[in-house]
């Protein structure tokens, strides 16, 4: 793995004694110079940025030591847990079209490297805590979006992938969903957080539905929590 130091001034010192026990995986939307200009400039009104960016041929750019905070979850909710930049390590992948390109395998390669290292790094990041931007900020993020290889992340051992033939969740889905770790907060639409699950676990149908395929999928996957956590 081929890791270019480019540190960015955007960057705070981590609470003492805290955890870091969540992983969030983004998309940029840039390219890669564009990225790494964004996630370093200190004038912007907000700033942002994130410990690694990871470009399509595979090369990481550390912008972030892991020890200390990166800007790059903004307004977030995980498993009762708020505003997670301080608790949390961010991958910024670049990934221009959103939605319309699958990532290339190279990049997927690396990926896969850079966050098993991670991990290794931080065994509090549990398999439910490796997220998307969209698991934790639904209805104000899409990243890293319905092209984004999560299965093949889980069957290396990354994050969780639902277990085929459980049996549906019944009745409301939504305290199901807070199980898993979605924290919403309290003025979301239900739907919006439907939505984020599926982005996730079921990217052929975002529609907010709860319906039977979705619930046997959440079952799926609160049927690997319990002795995890
Ligand atoms: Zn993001």
């Amino acid at each position: 793995m081929n890791i270019i130091d480019r540190p960015s001034p955007n960057q705070a010192v981590r609470p003492a004694g805290g955890p870091v026990d969540i992983l969030v995986l983004h998309y940029t939307e840039l390219p890669l110079k564009d990225s790494l200009d964004v996630l370093s400039d200190a004038a912007r009104e907000t700033r942002v940025s994130a410990h690694y960016v990871l470009d399509e041929d595979g090369t990481v750019y550390r912008l972030v030591p892991e020890d200390r905070v990166a800007w790059h979850a903004g307004r977030s909710h995980w498993r009762g847990y708020e505003a997670l930049n301080v608790r949390s390590t961010g991958v910024e992948i670049v990934n221009l079209h959103g939605d319309r390109h699958d990532y290339p395998p190279r990049q997927i390669a690396v990926l896969i490297e850079l966050c098993r290292a991670i991990l290794a790094r931080h065994p509090a990041i549990v398999p439910q805590n490796v997220v998307g931007h969209s698991d934790i900020a639904p209805g104000r993020k899409i990243d890293p979006g319905l092209r984004f290889p999560w299965k093949a992340l889980a069957d290396a051992g990354i994050g969780l992938w639902p277990k085929a033939g459980a049996a549906p969740i019944e009745g409301d889905i939504l305290p199901a969903l807070q199980r898993f770790g979605y924290s919403p907060p309290r003025d979301l639409a239900p739907e919006e957080i439907v939505k984020a699950f599926q982005r996730h676990f079921r990217s052929t149908r975002v529609d907010g539905v709860a319906d039977r395929e979705t619930r046997a999928l959440l079952a799926g996957l609160l049927d690997q929590v319990g002795s995890q956590t």
